[in-house]
């Protein structure tokens, strides 16, 4: 019995604080580092509750993208704007056919954006390579067509919206 009031008394003779504020007590730990933390410095997660930090570490962790790696993203992006103008141009008519091409080729050239970088991404590659996709497609239909219709334009915001959206995926 001697060891359980033991602990007892420990937990309540036991006043913790916050690592980041020492005059704030606290019993709230961080799930990834256990440090103590007040209500200030914890975040609320799906999994518990963090410390700034390490909301962080993981999100530098995630987007790790470089610059080299935006430059990548743009680049794959502008060829697939450019490919989108003209593989929509070749259906033509086919108006069902081109909303459902545009998308395709949006998710498949971010997916292949990702595979070139690594999977690293920054927490703009998705906006990178949307806008990659608007200016390679604009200036492919201006070069190749002499101006961009609108449906070269609803085509190409569908590619970008889908290669935007393959981005925030986190896989
Ligand atoms: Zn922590
Ligand atoms: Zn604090």
């Amino acid at each position: 019995m001697a060891s359980m009031d033991d602990s007892l008394s420990a937990f309540e003779d036991e006043i913790t604080y916050c690592a980041r504020h020492p005059d704030r007590d606290t019993g709230l730990r961080c799930n990834r580092c256990e440090r103590y933390m007040c209500v200030e410095c914890a975040v609320r997660t799906p999994i518990g509750y963090t410390c700034r930090e390490c909301v962080r570490g993981h999100e530098d962790k995630f987007y790790a993208g470089t610059m080299t790696d935006y430059a990548l993203v743009a680049a794959v992006g502008a060829a697939g704007g450019a490919l989108t103008v003209l593989l929509t141009m070749l259906v033509g008519g086919f108006f069902i056919v081109g909303l459902l091409l545009a998308p395709a080729l949006g998710g498949a050239l971010a997916q292949f954006a990702l595979q070139l970088t690594g999977r690293r991404r920054g927490r703009h590659s998705g906006l990178v390579c949307a806008g990659g996709v608007m200016a390679g497609g604009l200036a492919g239909s201006l070069a190749i067509f002499g101006g961009a219709g609108l449906f070269t334009l609803l085509y190409l915001a569908l590619a970008a919206s889908a290669a935007y959206t393959r981005f925030k995926v986190s896989i």
